[in-house]
């Protein structure tokens, strides 16, 4: 058999030609190169190793370990290959004793060229030793790890069994790695090269854009309700998924559900796991189910035809959305992502945040990541190209989500945005030390704090500037500030400060729209028909 990439391609796995940039990625790995793989889901992120993992174990490379964190996805992913002719195993906490016994004899044999594990057997002395043997006799090919975002506490996934990959360059430097996910922005990027010490890696960034999903975020007023109206007016004995963030909740909807005749099941890591795994398979072989989960429900199902995914809690940041409404539509056609949201969401989070035993500079992060979230679900502009922009990436309006096929109504927060940007830069100016947000509210609004006073703030000119727009207003408009990067939140305090972007905000070049709804009186535009 020919260890041409392209060969295998065709004979292996019956596919005609590569898709984007599988091949520029397949190429490179199966030279012996590092690779830092961001592919939206459904992008074909398996081949990129896999292919490698047959051709060089053909050139004599020896053994592929793919890194994998669930044992479903495991399961599913060797059933394929052996149905494709691959030799590929696993090893899990599912074996017997025999059965991995066998498995590692299989090994030791070069009989197996994919070999997936989880992060945690990586690391057991008896693993270790394995691969010591294959590195020694020079059969240890390539290490593969998916869902790679999970090593980093940034991600929306943090799993810290995957912080022990870092054995793999310690302990077997001179193997290459390959890593891959669908959902991690700049910080978590960052995060995954510096502690797998991928510096040497060449990433490959696909377009994160799923054109087929159409994003739709309204206010949450009564969500059950909502979501019912939503299901029955526009997917009718459609398969979907909605997340909610607490079992209770879960139970509550998934009932409601089912007496409003729609064929609902409940799926979260309170149930029993033969009931979770009875739901699973149900939502993956019968038609038109809907799941209704927390987020312990998704990665690694691969479900082609969920045609909606609804969030009734709003999730904690933009990875976790992007994710999540990532399992719609995987098979390219038309599908819906609709959230609910609501401003006792926005709290929760928060409170969730700050009361979480975690250090101050994680809780500022997570703060900074919930902000632009907040950015995105009340943009008045295209949900797609906010999306995208936080990935990195620029585009244009889409023509495919809310704001697009219906433009909000809005209300001009220019003017605020100048009076809060100048009151930054004057107490800049006066004190020499920035402030976080609530002080920064108290001096636009006028309000005598102790800390107005121990300043001298109210001598500001700006100081009760902002008398006429409520603390909400003010603080939607600083949300979108920061969000097409107008503020900067810096530092231990979150305090605020003007960025290159601010300048233009000031002289009133760049509008700021805001939602009218958020501001109150005003009312949304009726619903569009369908
Ligand atoms: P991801 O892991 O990125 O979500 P998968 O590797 O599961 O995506 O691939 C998604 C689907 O696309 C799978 O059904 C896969 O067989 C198919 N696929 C991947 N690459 C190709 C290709 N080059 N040609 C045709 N189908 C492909
Ligand atoms: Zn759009």
């Amino acid at each position: 058999m020919s260890s041409s990439p392209l060969a295998i391609l065709h004979e292996t796995f019956g596919y005609e030609q590569f898709r984007g940039p599988q091949q520029a990625i397949v190429e490179h790995v199966v030279a012996g190169g590092d690779a830092l793989v961001l592919m939206p889901t459904g992008g074909g992120k398996s081949l990129c190793y896999q292919i490698p993992a047959i051709a060089r174990q053909l050139d004599g490379h020896g053994i592929t370990i793919v890194i994998s964190p669930l044992i479903a996805l495991m399961h599913d992913q060797v059933g394929a290959l052996h149905e494709a002719g691959v030799k590929a195993a696993f090893l899990n906490s599912t074996l017997s004793f025999d059965e991995a016994l066998d498995v590692e004899r299989r090994l030791m044999r070069g009989d197996i060229t994919m070999l997936y594990a989880a992060p945690e057997r990586i690391t057991t002395p008896r693993f270790l030793d394995l691969l010591d043997d294959l590195l020694a006799r020079r059969q240890l090919s390539l290490f593969a790890i998916d869902e790679v975002h999970c090593v980093s506490q940034w991600g929306h996934d943090f799993r810290p069994e995957y912080r022990a990959l870092t054995v793999l360059h310690q302990r077997y430097a001179s193997v290459p790695r390959i890593a891959l996910t669908a959902t991690a922005d700049a910080l978590t990027r960052a995060d995954i090269v510096e502690r797998l010490q991928l510096e040497e890696a060449q990433h490959f960034v696909s377009s994160f854009d799923r054109p087929n999903i159409r994003y739709t975020i309204v206010e949450k007023k009564d969500a059950t309700t909502q979501l019912l109206r939503f299901i029955e007016r526009e997917h009718d004995e459609d398969a979907g998924v909605v997340y909610c963030q607490s079992r209770k909740r879960v139970e509550e909807v998934a009932q409601m559900l089912c007496e409003h005749g729609i064929n609902a099941l409940p799926y979260h890591a309170g149930l029993d796991a033969k009931l979770r795994q009875t739901h699973q398979d149900r939502f993956l072989r019968e038609e038109g189910i809907v799941m209704v989960a927390t987020i312990a429900f998704g990665m690694g199902i691969d479900k082609p035809d969920v045609r909606f995914v609804a969030h009734l809690d709003m999730p904690k940041n933009i990875e976790g959305y992007y994710q999540e409404t990532g399992r719609a539509g995987r098979d390219g056609l038309a599908a819906d992502a609709w959230m609910v949201y609501g401003l006792q969401d926005v709290v929760n989070q928060r409170r969730m945040i700050d009361e979480s035993p975690a250090g101050e500079e994680f809780k500022q992060v997570m703060r900074g990541k919930l902000d632009a979230l907040l950015g995105l679900a009340e943009a008045t502009d295209c949900r797609r190209v906010r999306l995208l922009k936080y990935f990195g990436e620029t585009s244009h309006a889409c023509g495919n989500c809310d704001n697009c096929l219906e433009p909000p109504q809005v209300w001009d927060g220019t003017e605020a945005a100048r009076k809060l940007l100048s009151t930054i830069y004057r107490i800049q100016q006066m004190s020499g030390i920035s402030f976080g947000t609530g002080h920064i509210m108290d001096i636009l609004r006028g309000k005598t704090t102790d800390k107005v006073n121990q300043f001298n703030h109210s001598t500001l000119s700006t100081f009760g500037l902002g008398a006429e727009y409520s603390e909400q207003q003010l603080r939607g408009v600083l949300r979108q500030l920061i969000a097409i990067g107008g503020v900067a939140v810096e530092g231990e305090y979150s305090t605020l400060c003007l960025t290159e972007g601010s300048r233009a905000v000031l002289k009133g070049e760049v509008p700021l729209m805001l939602r009218a709804s958020l501001s109150g009186p005003a009312e949304r535009k009726p619903k569009r028909e369908k």
